[in-house]
């Protein structure tokens, strides 16, 4: 990620929203104090009106473009991925992403260099975008039940946006902080992506401290997980589903998440009689599909918690209130929670589409590959229930399998769940030997 790309595409971003007013903010990375001033240099150039939050959550971004009636939004992060990497993140008028409609629009624009021109745009420097974004979401809780407990909370921001407003947060909630890697560096003590493998040192720091629960976040600090007062990490699948139980036990209705996303959302869903809707996988489908629902609660597996109440965006701010104040509620530790729910056994597989250094041809491949792999499958699974909104999707009692391309790395994704662990390697095992002998066929 070079400056020079980044001036490229906030000049195309610009000119596709006419030159209007745009937030910007970024996370923690080292690479993201150069990124930040060629993305406001591009706005500039192409008439923007900029709006600068400086480091922030990737939602509080989001949020802003709503509160200032902007035309949209830019963060500046890599998200979950490693240290070295940086990337955009394009935001909408409404708060939201682009969905592909308007991604197709806004990338003519920047293949064809066709930027806005002779208007410069101006900036100004904005410092309210996390008292905001705290305010909204506090309002949104019973902060007085949560006070009451005086939880004991261990906290884990993996140093990045998540650092500036996660343990204010807290405090504001009368929590007692164990601070872990919260310091707003960008220099991560771990790989950032919150699942259980990444979680050793807070799982350490909740058990030592006896806190009450312990929270991960991402750098960009829209996915959350969740670490057990026992000193144990909880599947990332978790965080969405304590927090559906929690919010559907006080409004019952609709429930949007993708599908690659533990069935518990099934179960917690049906002990309240609500209909769950399961969408294509990227946060903008989740999020079209709760607003075309008018879900009560939405969001993915992979610990983004989405509550329209409040704004179309994973939140893990919301997502932390959320726990809590379940917690506050039924006066269970969160061990016990999660021992009321039904169990299951996931795994989570990539199939790289080609080999290393072999970028040229990941066209042909991918367009090759991947429909002859689904249409192997649909032939060979036609006895079991198969949805083809995104890749195939096998349903049956008591397990499902999700094959689909990835759309930002070039892979085939596998996502599993079963009821029991043979079941669920004998389903893995089924898959592997298909995918391996269809792309060994297809590459040649
Ligand atoms: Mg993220």
């Amino acid at each position: 990620m070079t400056p020079q790309i980044a001036v490229d595409f906030a000049q195309a971003f610009g000119t596709y929203l006419k030159g209007g007013k745009i937030v910007v903010g970024r996370d923690t990375r080292p690479s993201g104090e150069f990124l930040k001033h060629a993305v406001i240099s591009g706005l500039l150039a192409s008439g923007c009106e900029v709006v600068n939050l400086e480091i922030c959550p990737t939602p509080t971004v989001q949020l802003m473009v709503e509160e200032l009636n902007a035309d949209g939004g830019i963060v500046i992060t890599a998200s979950h991925n490693p240290q070295g990497y940086n990337g955009l993140k394009f935001i909408s008028s409404a708060g939201i992403f682009l969905n592909s409609a308007q991604n197709k629009i806004f990338l003519d624009i920047y293949h064809n260099h066709k930027y806005n021109k002779g208007k410069v745009g101006s900036l100004k420097r904005c410092y309210v975008g996390l008292e905001t974004q705290l305010a909204k979401v506090l309002a949104s809780l019973d902060v007085e039940l949560i006070q009451k407990r005086k939880f004991k909370v261990a906290v884990d921001c993996c140093n990045g946006a998540g650092s500036l407003v996660v343990p204010l947060f807290l405090k504001k909630l009368n929590c007692r902080l164990i601070e872990f890697a919260s310091q707003p560096t960008g220099k991560f003590p771990h790989p950032p992506e919150p699942i259980p493998e990444n979680l050793a040192s807070l799982c350490s720091e909740v058990k030592n401290s006896r806190a009450d629960i312990g929270f991960a976040l991402d750098p960009d600090a829209d996915r959350l997980a969740i670490v057990s007062e026992e000193g144990k990490p909880l599947s990332e699948e978790l965080t969405l589903v304590l927090a559906t139980k929690f919010i559907l036990s006080k409004t019952p209705g609709v429930v949007v998440t993708n599908l690659s996303t533990t069935a518990l959302v099934d179960d917690v869903a049906g002990e309240f009689k609500c209909r769950v809707i399961r969408t294509k996988v990227g946060e903008i489908n989740v999020v079209e599909g709760a607003k075309q629902h008018q879900a009560v609660i939405a969001g993915e597996g992979n610990g983004g918690v989405i509550l329209p109440a409040i704004h179309y965006g994973r939140d893990g701010l919301v997502g932390i209130g959320l726990i809590l104040e379940y917690l506050a509620s039924v006066n269970k530790s969160i061990s016990a929670l999660v021992g009321e729910l039904p169990q299951y056994f996931m795994a989570k597989k990539k199939y790289p589409l080609l080999n290393a250094g072999d970028n040229q041809s990941l066209p042909r491949q991918r367009r090759g590959v991947v429909p002859a792999l689904i249409q192997s499958l649909k032939e060979k699974y036609k006895n079991k229930k198969l949805d083809f909104t995104d890749g195939i999707k096998i349903i049956d009692k008591d397990w499902w399998v999700h094959i689909r391309p990835s759309r930002t790395e070039p892979v085939i994704r596998v996502i599993a769940e079963a009821k029991t662990q043979p079941l669920l390697d004998k389903i893995l095992e089924e898959i592997d030997s298909f995918i391996k002998d269809g792309t060994a066929d297809l590459a040649d």
